[in-house]
C-alpha cells in the first residue's frame, strides 16, 4: 500500500493551506476507498457484464450516501454531473426550459456563483426575464424585495446556501416559504455550505440543490444535482441517456464513488470538525482585525464556521495573495474562478463596497489541516504583508499625508 505523501490531511506539513474554498486535498480514506474503480473495477456502469455491474453498484451506493447526506427523499433524487458548474447549469437551464409554459421569469441573488448567474443571463438572451436580487451589506438577501419581485411567472429562484467568498449563510427556510407562495421552484447552490453546516432538503423546502465532490474532500470531476420528486427538469446534455436521461455521458466512476464516501465521512465528522474550527476562525478574525483599516466582509455571526474574509484599505488582493504565498501560506482573493480577471469581485460590489475597496480582499477558508497553532503565524504574516504593501502603495501614501 503506498504511503500517504504529506501530512495526515494530505497537505504538506510546512505549508499553511487556507484556500479550501478553491480546492481541497482528497481525503486519504476517500482515495483508498475509490481507488479500485480506476483499476480492477474499471467497468462502464452501462455494460451488462460483471465488471460493469460492479461499477454500477458502486455508483448506486454513492447515490445513496449523497441522498442520506442531504436528507433527500430517496437516492433517485440525485443526478451525478461532472462538476458543480455543470449541476448549476442543469438546474438553471434545465428547469427554466422545461417549465417555459408556466412562465418566463427567473431570479438569482446578486452574490451567486457565476455558474448560476451566467446561465441565467443566457436564458435572458433567449427571452426570459432575469432579475438580480440584492443583498444587504453583510450579504443577506433582501427578503422584502424577494416577495415583491416574485410573480406567478417565476419558474426558478436560485439562492445559495452560503456564499463562498464572504461566508454569509442565507435564511433558506424563510426564502423557501416566500418563493413557494408565488413562484415555482427554489434552487440552492450548497457547494460552500455542504460539509460545514447540516443540510436537510426536505425540512428546508428545497427543490433543487447543487453539491461538489471536491468541496467535501472528494476527487475533482464530480458534482451532483438533487432534484426533488415531481420537479420537472430537462437535460442540457444529450447522448446515451445516463442519469435518468438528465446527464448523458459515461460516469466518472472513481470521482462519483469518492464523492459518496467523502459525503459519508463529512456527515459523520461535520459536527465535531466545525466545533473544532470555530474558535480557530474566531481567533484569526480577532487577531487580523487588529490591523489598522482592516474589515471583516460578510456576516459577523451568520457565517460558515471555517470561513474568514477581510478587506484592507489601500492595497490589492492579488499582491496580498502573492506576499502570503512567500510565507508558504495560501489564501484567496475573491472567487478563485474569476480572480484571474482582475475585475473586482461581483460579490463585494453587491454588498456595497466601492471598486477600490473591493480590490483589497483576502479570503481564508480553514480545513482539516488547520490548527490553533497556525493563528499566530498567519496573523503575523498578514500584518507584515499589509504593512509592506501599504509602504509601496500610492493610495496609502496619500492617506498618510
Ligand atoms: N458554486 C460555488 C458556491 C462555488 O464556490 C464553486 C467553486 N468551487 C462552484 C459553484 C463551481 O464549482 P466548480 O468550479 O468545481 O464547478
Amino acid at each position: 500500500m503506498p504511503e500517504q505523501p504529506c501530512g495526515s490531511n494530505g497537505v504538506q506539513m510546512s505549508r499553511i493551506y487556507l484556500d479550501n474554498a478553491s480546492s481541497m486535498p482528497v481525503d486519504f480514506r476517500v482515495f483508498e476507498f475509490a481507488k479500485p474503480y480506476l483499476m480492477a473495477s474499471h467497468g462502464n456502469p452501462s455494460s451488462l457484464h460483471s465488471v460493469g455491474l460492479e461499477a454500477k453498484q458502486a455508483v448506486e451506493e454513492s447515490r445513496r450516501k449523497i441522498a442520506e447526506f442531504i436528507h433527500a427523499e430517496n437516492e433517485n433524487t440525485i443526478i451525478f454531473t461532472g462538476s458543480a458548474t455543470e449541476a448549476n447549469n442543469l438546474a438553471v437551464k434545465g428547469t427554466a426550459l422545461r417549465n417555459i409554459i408556466q412562465g418566463k421569469a427567473i431570479i438569482a441573488s446578486a452574490i451567486e456563483h457565476m455558474s448560476v448567474i451566467n446561465p441565467m443571463k443566457e436564458m435572458q438572451k433567449n427571452g426570459f426575464s432575469f432579475t438580480s436580487l440584492s443583498v444587504d451589506s453583510t450579504g443577506v438577501v433582501d427578503l422584502k424585495k424577494l416577495e415583491n419581485i416574485l410573480t406567478k411567472n417565476t419558474v426558478l429562484t436560485s439562492i445559495m446556501y452560503a456564499n463562498n467568498e464572504i461566508g454569509t449563510i442565507e435564511p433558506i427556510s424563510e426564502i423557501s416559504k416566500i418563493v413557494h407562495e408565488k413562484g415555482k421552484y427554489l434552487h440552492v447552490d450548497a457547494v460552500a455550505a455542504a460539509g460545514r453546516i447540516p443540510i436537510d432538503v426536505q425540512k428546508d423546502g428545497i427543490d433543487l440543490l447543487t453539491l461538489s465532490s471536491n468541496d467535501l474532500y472528494g476527487p475533482q470531476g464530480a458534482g451532483a444535482l438533487y432534484v426533488k420528486p415531481g420537479v420537472k427538469i430537462q437535460s442540457v446534455l444529450l447522448g446515451g441517456g445516463q442519469e435518468r436521461g438528465l446527464r448523458s455521458g459515461t460516469e466518472n466512476v472513481f470521482s462519483i464513488v469518492g464523492m459518496g464516501e467523502a459525503a459519508r465521512i463529512a456527515q459523520q465528522e461535520m459536527k465535531q470538525e466545525s466545533s473544532r474550527l470555530l474558535p480557530i476562525r474566531d481567533k484569526l478574525i480577532k487577531e487580523i482585525l487588529k490591523i489598522d483599516q482592516s474589515y471583516l466582509t460578510g456576516h459577523p455571526s451568520q457565517r460558515l464556521p471555517h470561513h474568514a474574509s477581510f478587506r484592507f484599505s489601500y492595497i490589492e488582493g492579488e499582491s496580498i495573495l502573492l506576499n502570503m504565498d512567500m510565507y508558504d501560506i495560501q489564501v484567496s482573493t475573491g472567487s478563485a474562478c474569476s480572480s484571474k480577471t482582475l475585475e473586482p469581485s461581483h460579490v463585494l460590489l453587491a454588498i456595497g463596497l466601492k471598486h477600490e475597496e473591493a480590490h483589497g480582499s483576502m479570503v481564508i477558508t480553514l480545513g482539516r489541516s488547520t490548527s490553533m497553532n497556525d493563528v499566530e503565524l498567519v496573523s503575523k504574516a498578514t500584518n507584515e504583508t499589509v504593512q509592506r504593501l501599504r509602504k509601496l502603495s500610492p493610495m496609502s501614501q496619500e492617506w498618510r499625508k
